[in-house]
């Protein structure tokens, strides 16, 4: 195996690579722009979310805030509205954050070298390689894992995906079989490669353009690779909200920054002890975020006094909203299900 990899002709199977994308590559409207913004736009809103369900809210986006002074601009609540339903909202702040950073320390231009858009906030090493290949010719690799599977399935690599030197390790593989001039090409053939070919579970070799060079895939040994060993295992977390209602409109505020949900909208965390007795209802919320697994005990509080309401809602710096009103605001995705569940499925008996 060794052997064949240290002779494979990489260059060889990176120009197989680009001759299948070039027929076959996925035809994505943020393939037609070189718009740094843009790319790096796309490329944050689909590190999470599929691509077909990312691509209204990737066309929303640039349609409210269509360059980097706009987004720079805008309120950051505004910017979370229009992130809603792509979750991770630490990602929209980021990007709010950068689109600063890069009006105040490069006078309103995005960054062209590598290490510079690797300061902006929120941009790790793959989101600048894919920016700067894609957008300005730089010869990086956005290693993600599409590269992880498809290289290591490829030369039948045991490097363990999980290792923090993954990133720098199949970088240098794929950069061996990266073609002059053709960084960006190369980058999106691996991603159309990985995510319509070589998928995580059953891939297409029969179809894979790469299929007679596959080390994997010749000796028949395809689901051990790739190598990952450490799991993070998620730590368990309890939270408690009161849902308080009174006359069809509920108390919410927006949270401080914080460990999660940052500036998300949230219900109040501690009621006063006797409102005990207007509790109509409780139950708990499973909900899982990446390290964490949150169980939510919700309690729903039915005020027959708009003198209490009002007068915790500002003493506390609580909003009085309706649902309706809930729309022009982000909340965590249990909440908003929450407020879903309540007022359109009727769950609670009210
Ligand atoms: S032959 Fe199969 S395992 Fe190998 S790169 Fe192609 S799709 Fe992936």
């Amino acid at each position: 195996m060794k052997t064949k990899k240290q002779n494979a002709d990489f260059l060889h199977v990176g120009r197989k690579l680009l001759d299948w994308y070039k027929i076959h590559g996925r035809e994505l409207p943020f393939r037609k722009t070189n718009d740094p913004y843009k790319i790096w736009i796309c490329e944050i809103i689909f590190q999470q979310t599929r691509i077909e369900q990312g691509l209204n809210h990737y066309r929303n986006f640039i349609e409210r805030f269509p360059d980097v002074q706009t987004l720079a601009e805008a309120e950051t609540d505004e910017v979370l509205l229009y992130w809603k339903g792509l979750g991770y909202y630490s990602r929209a702040l980021n990007l709010h954050k950068a689109s600063l950073q890069i009006i105040n320390d490069f006078n309103g231009v995005f960054p062209v070298d590598y290490d510079h858009i690797l300061q902006l906030k929120g941009i790790g090493k793959y989101t600048a390689a894919a920016i700067s290949s894609i957008c300005f010719g730089k010869k990086n690799a956005a290693v993600d894992g599409n590269f992880y599977r498809v290289l290591s399935r490829l030369f039948a690599d045991d490097f363990d995906i999980s290792n923090s030197k993954a990133f720098d390790y199949f970088s240098e593989l794929a950069l061996k079989m990266m073609p002059e001039n053709e960084a960006g090409h190369f980058n999106e053939a691996m991603m159309d490669l990985g995510s319509e070919i070589c998928k995580p579970k059953n891939p297409k070799c029969e179809s894979c353009p790469l299929n007679k060079d596959c080390i994997a895939f010749n000796l028949g040994k395809i689901s051990g690779f790739p190598v990952k060993t450490k799991k993070v295992k998620p730590t368990d977390l309890d939270l408690y909200y009161s849902f308080v209602e009174y006359n069809g409109q509920f108390l919410v505020r927006q949270r401080k920054d914080d460990f999660i949900w940052k500036k998300l909208f949230e219900f109040p965390v501690e009621i006063p002890a006797d409102w005990q007795l207007f509790v109509v209802k409780q139950k708990t919320i499973a909900h899982k975020l990446t390290h964490k697994n949150l169980s939510i005990q919700m309690s729903h509080v039915v005020l027959e006094s708009q003198d209490i309401f009002t007068e915790f809602a500002h003493g506390n710096g609580f909003s009085i909203i309706t649902y309706e009103e809930s729309h022009q605001k982000s909340f965590p995705k249990p909440l908003e299900n929450y407020l879903k569940d309540y007022y359109e499925n009727k769950s609670l008996m009210r």
